[in-house]
Formats: C-alpha cells, sequence, structure tokens
C-alpha cells in the first residue's frame, strides 16, 4: 500500500523515464511556435521593466521537449538582443531522457533537479504544464471524518489514521480534496527568493480558479483517458491545479501574485493573434490556416482558452508584468 503522491511521483518518474510524453498528449508550445515566441517577449519585457538586470537567469521548469524555450530564444534574439545576451538559461529537469531530447535543442543550458540549485542572481522563469504533473495527495470525507486516499493492487483504500487536513474545508465542500504540497514547496521557494531579490515567474496550466473541486486525477494514454492506478510508469499522470492556493502560498512568502487569468486572454493580450497573421502572410496558404487554427484552438473558450490559467508570481515593487494589466 502506497499514498497517493508516492504512487503518483513513482509512476510519473517511470513514465517520463521510458516514454515519449507527447505521443500521448500535446501541449500549447507543441501546437504553434507562437506560444513559446509570446511567452519569450514576455520574459524580455518583464527583464526590461525589472532594469535590465545583466546576468539574469531564464529558468523553465519542466522543459519537455525544448520547443517552448527554443521558439523564446529565436524570438527574443531578433527582437530584444539586449536580453538575449544578458540571460543565462537553466533548466529544472528531472527526467533524464527528456534532459537528453532537451539538450540537443539547448545546448547552452545548464540543468537542475529543482529551484534550490539556480545560481542566486535576478530570474525570469517560465513553466507549462509543470505543476500537474507533481504529485497530489487526495483526503475522503466521510461524515465529520477524513480520510487519506493510498494505492494497493491497482484500487483505492482510504485510510482514516492519516495526520488530518488542517484546517478542515468547511460549509460546502467536495467529497474529495486534493493538495499538491510539492507546487505549493516551489511557490513558498519562489515567493522567498522574489522577495529577496528582482525575478518574475509565470505558469501556465490547467484548473479552476477557485480551489480544486473535488477528484481531478487523471492519465492519458495514447491521447486517450486511462486509469490512473493501473500499469503505473505506462501513462502519464495530471491534477488539475490549484492557482488561489498556488498564488496564496507566494504572496506569503513574500511576492506579489497576478492572476489568474484564462489562457486565451493572457495570449491574446500578448499578441498571439498579430503574431501569428505576421507569420502566416509568409506562409504557404495551407501551412498559413495551420497556424491560425492552432492559434484559435490555444486562445478559444471552448478548447484551451478557459480551461488553462495563467498566474504570475514576481517581486514587490514590479510593475504589473505583461498581459496581467
Ligand atoms: N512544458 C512542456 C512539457 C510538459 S510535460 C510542454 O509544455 O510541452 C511535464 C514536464 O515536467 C516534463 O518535462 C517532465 O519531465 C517534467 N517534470 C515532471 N515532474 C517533474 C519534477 N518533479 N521536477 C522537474 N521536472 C519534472
Amino acid at each position: 500500500m502506497e499514498r497517493l503522491d508516492r504512487f503518483m511521483a513513482r509512476a510519473n518518474a517511470a513514465y517520463y523515464a521510458t516514454h515519449d510524453p507527447f505521443r500521448d498528449f500535446t501541449t500549447s508550445p507543441e501546437i504553434s511556435q507562437v506560444f513559446g515566441e509570446i511567452l519569450g517577449l514576455w520574459a524580455a519585457v518583464s527583464w526590461a521593466s525589472m532594469g535590465r538586470p545583466d546576468p539574469v537567469l531564464l529558468v523553465e521548469a519542466g522543459p519537455g521537449r525544448g520547443t517552448l524555450m527554443a521558439d523564446a530564444q529565436r524570438a527574443v534574439g531578433s527582437v530584444a538582443p539586449g536580453f538575449g545576451a544578458a540571460l543565462r538559461l537553466h533548466l529544472i529537469e528531472t527526467s533524464p531522457r527528456l534532459r537528453a531530447v532537451q539538450a540537443k535543442r539547448l545546448p547552452q543550458a545548464t540543468w537542475h533537479d529543482g529551484l534550490d540549485t539556480l545560481p542566486d542572481l535576478p530570474l525570469l522563469l517560465l513553466a507549462n504544464e509543470f505543476l500537474d504533473a507533481l504529485p497530489i495527495r487526495q483526503f475522503v470525507r466521510h461524515g465529520e471524518r477524513w480520510f487519506e486516499r493510498f494505492v494497493a493492487d491497482g484500487k483505492f483504500v482510504e485510510c482514516p489514521e492519516s495526520p488530518p487536513l488542517s484546517p478542515l474545508p468547511q460549509g460546502e465542500h467536495p467529497h474529495v480534496v486534493e493538495l499538491n504540497e510539492p507546487a505549493l514547496a516551489i511557490a513558498r521557494a519562489l515567493g522567498d527568493r522574489l522577495a529577496a531579490r528582482p525575478g518574475a515567474a509565470l505558469f501556465l496550466d490547467y484548473g479552476p480558479e477557485r480551489s480544486a473541486a473535488g477528484d481531478s486525477l487523471q492519465a492519458l494514454r495514447a491521447g486517450r483517458p486511462a486509469d490512473p492506478l493501473s500499469t503505473p510508469g505506462s501513462a502519464d499522470l495530471t491534477a488539475h491545479v490549484d492557482f488561489a492556493a498556488f498564488a496564496a502560498a507566494a504572496r506569503g512568502a513574500g511576492a506579489a501574485t497576478f492572476g489568474p487569468l484564462p489562457q486565451g486572454l493572457l495570449l491574446a493580450r500578448l499578441g498571439l493573434f498579430q503574431r501569428t497573421d505576421r507569420l502566416a502572410r509568409t506562409q504557404s496558404p495551407a501551412r498559413a490556416s495551420a497556424l491560425i487554427e492552432a492559434a484559435r484552438r490555444l486562445a478559444e473558450p471552448d478548447r484551451m482558452g478557459r480551461l488553462f490559467k495563467a498566474v504570475a508570481l514576481c517581486s514587490p515593487g514590479v510593475p504589473v508584468p505583461p498581459g496581467f494589466a
């Protein structure tokens, strides 16, 4: 028997070590190159508003194939060469397999297992679909008592003796409550850092604006929902991100926070459609309509535009980051 977060950590470590995750699901940077380009420009504008520190860390957490950062760096190189020259690229990635994929596209990067080994420098951080892969705990209420979910033989087992949630969610609350302890620890660590030296971090992920409602654990195998508890390591396990709790943890440690905003709204404000149109004009008609369709997929509310959210964590006193005003 294994606590759900330990099961999920083990399953995802095995999954990311042995699979090409992008066979099982696709992500925004893989859908359109403009996604990474405008996030690179977001970082460049944030850097300028911090007073152009040189050197500055450009960090990505959970870079996958390295697509977002490759697109970001290309855009920065042509539009904001000063930022391009000042930035030092650092990647947070635990999968040796994905590190090797990233090294092919981003050979100048330095890799880390977590935030704590990053150099002490001003920081810009980007993370897309990183928090949703971190292991969660789940608590179930029966009457007035809370039980914690463990996994045994591919099934949930509820154990009453686990330490109770404090404080217990009151009033109207779902039957199942989720807790993403690593995400909250990252929010606190970033909050500490941002309070001590200048920086800004942008997280995009999927989840509701208010605290997570109910059981959101899911598995995708070959693009289809699968049983999250069977054959650990064969599917990607994710859970919705509780953005309100994430932002509150960062504020508690001293950061200013902005959002969450729907992804579609942020991308539109950052110029997704203008940049896509400009790029499309230089392409064949088939490629141009594919680019426009990709931008719509990222931004339309009934597609990825509303379920996905963006939240920014910043040093106190730094101007409102681009797209959040
Ligand atoms: N950001 C990419 C990939 C998302 S998949 C994209 O949008 O396409 C999740 C990424 O986070 C993978 O690179 C995975 O290996 C990494 N990851 C998962 N758990 C991690 C952890 N605990 N620490 C560091 N990286 C992790």
